[in-house]
């Protein structure tokens, strides 16, 4: 029979005709049943029916795959009745079988299992006598007609809010006998279920429950096709780039049973530890149950092995007497079964060359395995088991990098809560994961506070409605920053982001009372100085104090950086504005600063001031004198700066936001600026009315400054250059980059060139001494992107600034579609957040476009992305893909994003 008219595919001791590497026809789980059965692995006979066969039934319909399909199933009924020595549908000794859905890629939640198919009135009685055991009997059959009434008959609820109405059933009979758990019920009461069951489902569909063992199976075979397409799995499709074509293999296999006495047991087990990744042996397990009893949680599951055992004895506090009795491992208990387990685990890893997550019973002393497939892992073993499997020489360097997701790097970059204690926390709110990691502090409401509390050695939580620049001091010294507006490219989001320092943003149920200090959320309300936690890689609030752990950078990580490096073509920069966060920069390997925001340099100590001053003159020789006086300070900051970085590219970009960012909105804070400035309190009132902008975003910002003030870029170009050579002096070899914001037309840039150029002049002639430098432009207005090529001609750098291009071109605020996004994320409209993982049909043609003008005019042009999305692992492949030189991010992703730019250039 060729493949091209072949459906159905056997597994078991004596024949097996897939195979792992047949992932696509038959699904995960059925190629990796195959492939054990291949390793003569135990593995309770069956077949797969392909995923082709899906399809024909999604195309053509039930009964054309029916006829498919029917004779190749009975072969495989055959087949597995022949291996297990049983008959499908015998009365005596009746042949039952599991029916479980397997797609290509795992599909979490897409159909649930059939177990014990083959049951009926007859059978049951059958299977009493064969296993001595009535009650077993009528419990596998009541769980069969209730899984079956569920799932194909369709009797499940839609809503998880709504009953399932055999639980309800069961709970009523559990009522009556006095019982509470399911497992108080005997015989007598199971048979009384099953006679309920069946009148619900006769009530409830005016269909009997089949008693046809081949009725049985045909239903639920077409019930696992037609979950391919229910909602569920074509939203879940969708959002994962699932093709719809693909369909779902359906695994027909033997039942095996670990709840037929004691020397009956089921369990799982992982070939290394999925929390640290030791390569340790590890697993639970429980005498005398079934699969859904593991996870269920009412009984304590034992350790597979002894080490594990007596290391989760000494975490539970349990003795050891305590433990070997009551508790032992399955090394203890089984040894032989251990022995066994022990032989296919290390085969499993061994032959599939990563860690492996198993599913195992035994049934009555002889150990059967029921699945295989790649464990899930925390962040911190996905690191190191990848390295470690690296040095074992079980898998190449290609392999080794391709195993990590960037994102899960975060794990390991940030402190993150001690889990014991975590278990108690209660979450109190949910915002936006901003900033990953943990914190836990008091509550301080005011930046200045944070900060003198920081002094006296308190951790703080700053909670705020939303942050703005004048915050940043108190921001830097809170352990965690928790705001109620702003989405994820907001101000906290963004410069918390950059300081590596935990925040929740966008809290929506949070509500701030600055007068009471208090913050409320629903009913309850939390003062000043009280407790609260965050974590920033989920966005939850937690009342009260959660203990926290440091991140630890292993040797592994090293090990990965070193390899990324290796394989990286995108160079990755940080976007960095003091010498502290280029520090941290470069300890993650940055190689250079993409983004230095000199704003942010205008509100420590007193600068503020001398900027207010500024903002205030009533003409330019009122200006120039208050630049003069920031000028030495701005000088002070760059060269710390070029220090850091020594002999890496550091791009400077001039002054961007709208000025009235640096003015107090509020009377209080307007009458402390006239007193400091003394002026009355009316000027200041009037100025900050006249920079009252509809639209700042759309406002007088950007080079538009340094256009209409050109005075304002050249104390910034001096600055620049000043501190250059003087760093110069100094013996490091600075590699200057200016950079003009917010540039549309090549007009805008030219004017601002030649005001930097005559300044570097003028240095360079004053100093008698001079240093090559570039001078660039931001591309983050639309019509820069698609007027490239003009600007090209003059610009010697591009440096995408995607926050802006992409809230420009989508035409709305990232300061305001928090509002509506998450609808809009829910319902699909956009796949991904815009604002972190760039929009690659439409801004991200923009950016190919701007790549394409600018080399055609300037083959050479550095080219690089400075926005959030230069550490997004998505964004930064396609960056990759698209030919820019380098991505720059916050410090903090610098490693996620090198270790994508790697897989981005093994992917080519
Ligand atoms: C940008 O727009 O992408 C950018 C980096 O600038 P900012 O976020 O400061 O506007
Ligand atoms: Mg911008």
């Amino acid at each position: 029979m060729s493949t091209a008219n072949k459906f159905v595919y056997l597994f078991g001791s004596i024949r097996t005709e897939g195979a792992a590497a047949m992932k696509n026809l038959l699904g995960g789980k059925g190629a990796n049943l195959a492939e054990m059965c291949r390793l003569g692995i135990p593995v309770p006979s069956g077949f797969t029916i392909s995923t082709e066969s899906c399809t024909e039934f999604t195309e053509r319909g039930q009964q054309h795959v029916l006829a498919l399909i029917d004779s190749e199933v009975r072969r495989g009924v055959a087949f597995v009745e022949h291996e297990m020595g049983k008959r499908f549908g015998d009365a005596n000794d009746p042949l039952l079988l599991s029916v479980r859905s397997g797609a290509r890629a795992s599909m979490p939640g897409m159909m649930d299992t059939i177990l014990n198919l083959g049951l009926n009135d007859q059978a049951v009685a059958g299977l009493a006598n064969r296993t001595g055991n009535e009650r077993f009997a009528w419990d596998s059959y009541r769980r069969f007609v209730q899984m079956y009434g569920d799932v194909v008959m369709g009797l499940k609820p839609v809503s998880k809010e709504d009953h399932d109405p055999f639980e309800v059933v069961m709970d009523m009979v559990k009522a009556k006998r006095g019982v509470r758990l399911d497992t108080e019920l005997d015989a007598g009461d199971l048979k009384e279920l099953v006679a309920r069951f069946k009148a619900l489902i006769r009530a409830r569909i005016g269909r009997d429950f089949p008693v046809d063992p081949w009725e049985q199976l045909w239903g639920a075979v077409i019930s696992v096709f037609e979950s391919w397409n229910n909602d569920r799995a074509r939203v879940y499709r969708e959002l994962n780039d699932i093709p719809q074509s693909w369909g779902t293999a359906v695994n027909v296999q033997a039942m095996v049973f670990g709840n037929l006495g004691d020397g009956s047991a089921t369990g799982v087990a992982f070939t290394r530890d999925a929390g640290t990744g030791e390569d340790l042996f590890n697993g639970e397990f429980l005498v005398n149950a079934q699969g859904e009893d593991v996870v269920a949680g009412i009984r304590t599951p034992q350790q597979v092995s002894l080490v594990g055992s007596r290391r989760w004895a000494g975490l539970a506090m349990v003795g050891e007497d305590e433990r070997r009795t009551s508790y032992p491992s399955l090394e203890e208990l089984m040894p032989n079964i251990y022995a066994q387990l022990l032989q296919a685990e290390t085969k499993l890893e061994n032959h599939f060359k990563d860690m492996q997550d198993l599913e195992f019973t035994i049934q009555q002393g002889r150990l059967w395995m029921l699945q295989t497939r790649s464990g899930k892992r925390t962040g911190a073993a996905m690191v190191r088991i990848a390295i470690e499997m690296l040095q074992q020489g079980m898998i190449d360097e290609k392999t080794a990098l391709m195993r990590v997701v960037p994102d899960r790097l975060n794990d390991l970059l940030h402190p993150i809560f001690d889990t014991q204690a975590l278990k108690e926390a209660q979450v109190i709110a949910r915002g936006l994961p901003a900033s990953p990691g943990a914190a836990s502090g008091q509550i301080v409401f005011f930046a200045d506070e944070a900060d003198d509390a920081a002094r006296q050695g308190r951790a703080v939580i700053l909670v705020r409605q939303e942050t703005s620049p004048e915050d940043l001091r108190g921001m830097s010294v809170a352990k965690g920053i928790l705001t109620a507006r702003g989405g994820m490219t907001s101000h906290a989001a963004v410069v918390a982001r950059g300081m590596g320092k935990c925040c929740v943003s966008g809290a929506g149920a949070v509500h701030v009372d600055y007068k009471a200090r208090r913050m409320t959320i629903g009913q309850q309300s939390w003062a000043e100085g009280e407790w609260i936690s965050l974590n920033g890689s989920t966005g939850e609030v937690f009342a009260g104090r959660i203990a926290t752990r440091d991140a630890e950078l292993s040797g592994d990580f090293g090990a990965l950086m070193a390899l990324a490096s290796r394989h990286q073509r995108l160079e990755v920069r940080a976007n960095a504005d003091t010498p502290e966060e280029a520090a941290l920069a470069r300890k993650f390997g940055a190689t250079g600063i993409g983004l230095c925001r000199t704003e942010h340099m205008f509100f420590e100590g007193g600068r503020i001031n001398a900027m207010r001053e500024m903002i205030l003159a009533d003409d330019e020789a009122g200006r120039r004198r208050a630049l003069a006086r920031l000028l030495p300070m701005q000088r002070a900051d760059f060269e710390g700066l070029f220090r850091e970085m020594s002999d890496l590219p550091v791009t400077i970009r001039l002054l961007d936001p709208p000025l009235h960012e640096f003015v107090p909105h509020d009377e209080a804070g307007q009458h402390v600026m006239a007193v400091e400035m003394k002026v009355s309190p009316g000027k200041i009132r009037m100025r900050v009315e006249e920079l009252h902008e509809f639209n700042p975003m759309l406002g007088h910002r950007g080079c538009r400054l340094g256009i209409t003030y050109p005075e304002i870029t050249e104390m910034q170009s001096r600055a620049i250059f000043e501190a250059a050579l003087d760093a110069q002096a100094r013996g490091s070899n600075p590699k200057v980059e200016v950079m003009v914001p917010l540039v549309g037309s090549v007009r805008e840039f030219n004017a601002q060139a030649a005001v930097i150029r005559r300044t570097a002049a003028q240095v360079f002639a004053e100093r008698g001494a001079q240093l090559p430098y570039l001078l660039g432009t931001m591309i983050e207005t639309p019509r820069a992107a698609l007027v490239a090529d003009s600007i090209g001609k003059q610009a010697e750098f591009f440096s995408f600034g995607t926050n802006d291009l992409t809230q420009m071109t989508m035409g709305f605020s990232r300061d305001d579609a928090g509002k509506f996004l998450p609808d809009y994320l829910k319902m699909g409209i956009y796949e991904r957040e815009p604002f972190r993982s760039i929009d690659q049909k439409g801004v991200g043609l923009l950016v190919a476009m701007a790549v394409e003008k600018g080399r055609s005019v300037r083959p050479d042009i550095e080219i690089g992305v400075c926005g959030e999305h230069g550490g997004d692992p998505a964004s930064v492949a396609f960056f990759h893909r698209t030919g820019l030189d380098y991505v720059s991010c916050s410090p903090f992703r610098v490693p996620i994003a090198r270790l994508a730019a790697a897989q981005a250039a093994l992917g080519d």
